[in-house]
């Protein structure tokens, strides 16, 4: 098995650039002894000054989306022309903010997650089921139906650069954690899921970060699970004091 622990901090909307500057410059100061792979997904605003500050180190410079088009008439989109331009690395897609806020579809998903790949980036691919449909009994079949979607026509070549997020909606910003045990059958599915699309090497090498609520008190128990393997965090994220416990756990 060649999975090692992922954990990336989604910014979202939020930090300045002399916010964003002063963060990254205590992340790779405090983190620069990890054993872990990292990265930080600033605002656009903030890519080529967070850039400018995490290249060279461990920590890896990522956007939280991009267009689904390269260029062209698209105003307020940002192109993967543009982000690979800013030295950006990874892209986050499928975010449930843009899933639901946003409206963003599989297929927009999955025309996004090839042109990144083709670009040459890696991808975060989030999943994750709303709580009305956890409590239909539904999240296996939602994720399942969102990885496949997000991943057609990606083809086998191009699955180490894909990483999943599985992040349960109800969990997201909310103080709820979904348990270890309820995560990693979920996880679990996906990896099958995956295993059924591209073999059993496949899935037992794809990474699958858990995302929801994640802080330094449960980074431990959710990634001693066996299919957990590293974390997408969004509010514990945006404070060295709080995401670097998690960074370092273990
Ligand atoms: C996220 O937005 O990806 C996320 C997991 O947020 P939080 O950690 O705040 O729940």
């Amino acid at each position: 098995m060649s999975r090692s622990y992922y954990i990336a901090g989604n910014w979202k909307m939020h930090k300045t650039r002399a916010e964003a500057a002063e963060l990254a410059k205590a992340l790779v100061a405090q983190l620069k002894d990890g054993k872990h792979k990292y990265l930080v997904a600033p605002s656009f605003t903030s890519l080529e000054t967070v850039g400018a500050i995490v290249k060279g180190t461990n920590i890896r410079l990522g956007a939280q989306n991009m267009a689904a088009e390269e260029i062209g008439a698209h105003t307020g989109e940002v192109s993967v022309l543009q982000l690979k331009d800013l030295g950006v690395q990874t892209v986050i897609l499928g975010h449930s903010e843009r899933r639901h806020n946003y409206k963003e579809d599989n297929a927009l998903i999955n025309k996004k997650v090839k042109l990144a790949l083709q670009h040459g980036l890696e991808v975060i691919l989030c999943v994750g089921e709303l709580l009305e449909e956890r409590e239909a009994g539904k999240a296996e079949s939602v994720c399942e139906t969102q990885t496949v979607k997000g991943l057609e026509g990606v083809p086998a070549s191009e699955l180490g650069k894909i990483v999943i997020a599985y992040e349960p909606v109800w969990a997201i910003g909310t103080g709820k954690t979904a348990t270890p045990e309820d995560a990693d059958a979920i996880h679990a599915y996906i990896r099958k899921v995956v295993g059924k699309l591209y073999g059993d090497a496949a899935a037992e090498n794809i990474i699958i970060q858990y995302g929801g609520s994640v802080k330094a008190e449960n980074a431990a128990q959710l990634m001693g699970k066996e299919n957990i393997d590293g974390a997408l965090v969004g509010g514990a994220a945006l404070k060295a004091d709080t995401f670097v416990p998690i960074a370092k756990f273990g």
